[in-house]
């Protein structure tokens, strides 16, 4: 296994020579990545490589201060041209770092969580399910930022939190390097941490502290649908909307945000007026972050700041809601993981990736039926005609399923 404390570091590719070396001897635990760097053996040109760990494994990065770089093309925008781009440029961030000790131990095996996208903190961390279990010497050591480290088990030995906005993970977090290296436990190892592992026997209360919908359960309650609140990806109505919105974002014009805002409100308010209209008991929640305009008629819980209680809030209404509806990346994790049913708003560029946001596992036809994922362009109607349908349709899916 990798280890920090002693130090067994990975062997890695020469981007210059393509030649294999052993692990160097000098690494740098710069945040979410962890970099080794050194000479090569063969042609002597030095170079950084960053360690198979989470994302690393599947995707090596090996990379020369002036230029030659090896990497995946899948990797290049969100892993690979980060990474090298930070390292060139030096770019860092300050931080503070918190030990928080919940049971003595020797041995610590590191979960490293830190990573700018709250969906790829939330997968790493799943990776404590698989370790629940050890010697009384030995435990889990979680890195995490602070703000996602309600999410950890009870069963992590200890948690170092990271004061430090998830926007700043790209880059190097001052400090953090030493207090690693200076950590008084007599050896740290780095478990695997398979990026997306399968999510159907996870204990998901242990990281939600939450139990999720019940389908028993689905008839007898009053109809409840949650949205999924953003504003930084929209429900955009059409191609030319799409356009528009990529055209604002890449020359920084903001004062496109408040009409697509308004477009989006009005979507959101057209479903509930057509679900009312065959389901009049049905109940209508908001939830996400950012809090522009009125939501008259549905229940808002969106705000501008989070904290733990705000999280568990946001948890207990997803487990009683029969769907929660959505834009892919919209942080759906959660969401899908404790309400009965999903209907995800899918832009044609995220088609690779459907699954990825996504934490729902139901049994045989139920995971079909109550998990929907439509097109970003199909309105309104067609996402009330899904919702009505399935509140329609369950009582005889289940007998018909069951019998
Ligand atoms: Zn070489």
């Amino acid at each position: 296994m990798l280890s920090l404390k002693p130090l067994n570091s990975p062997a890695s590719t020469c981007p210059s020579c393509h030649k294999h070396n052993p692990g160097f001897g000098d690494f740098q635990f710069l945040g979410q990545h962890i970099i080794g760097l050194g000479n090569c053996m063969h042609c002597a040109v030095f170079y950084y490589h960053n360690w198979p760990v989470g994302h690393g494994e599947q995707f090596p990065i090996a990379f020369t201060i002036n230029g030659t770089a090896e990497f995946a093309n899948q990797s290049a925008l969100w892993l690979a041209h980060p990474l090298i781009n930070m390292v060139k440029s030096q770019l860092s961030s300050s931080m503070k770092i918190n030990r928080n000790v919940q049971r003595n131990i020797n041995k610590g095996l590191l979960i490293n969580c830190l990573d700018p996208c709250f969906g790829h903190i939330i997968w790493k961390l799943f990776t404590a399910a698989r370790y629940k279990t050890l010697d009384p010497e030995s435990g889990l050591v979680v890195l995490i930022p602070k703000q996602c480290s309600w999410m950890v088990p009870q069963h992590v030995a200890e948690i170092w939190e990271v004061e430090v906005p998830l926007s700043k993970l790209h880059v190097k977090l001052d400090g953090l390097h030493d207090f690693i290296s200076q950590c008084p436990l007599n050896s740290l190892e780095l478990v695997p941490q398979p990026t997306h592992p399968d999510h159907q026997n996870l204990p998901l209360k242990d990281f939600f502290k939450t139990e999720g919908f019940s389908l028993d359960s689905f008839t007898s309650r009053k109809p409840q649908i949650t949205f999924i609140w953003r504003e930084d990806r929209f429900w955009l109505r059409t191609k030319l909307e799409q356009w528009m919105w990529s055209f604002a974002t890449k020359y920084n014009l903001n004062w496109f945000k408040p009409w697509f805002l308004l477009r989006q409100r009005h979507a959101i308010k057209k479903v509930v007026d057509l679900v009312k209209r065959t389901l009049p008991d049905a109940q209508f929640a908001v939830a996400g972050l950012g809090k522009a305009g009125n939501m008259k008629g549905v229940q808002d819980l969106r705000y501008l700041e989070m904290n733990t209680e705000r999280e568990l809030e946001w948890c207990a209404l997803y487990a009683k809601s029969h769907f929660v509806v959505g834009i892919h990346g919209s942080s759906m994790l959660i969401p899908t993981a404790l309400s009965a049913g999903f209907i995800e708003l899918l832009p044609p560029y995220k088609i690779p990736f459907m699954t990825e946001d996504i934490l729902m596992r139901h049994d045989s036809r139920f995971q079909l039926f109550l998990g929907r994922h439509l097109n970003l362009f199909c309105g309104p109607a067609m996402v009330a005609q899904h919702i009505v349908d399935a509140f329609q349709s369950f009582a005889y899916l289940k007998s018909n399923t069951e019998a």
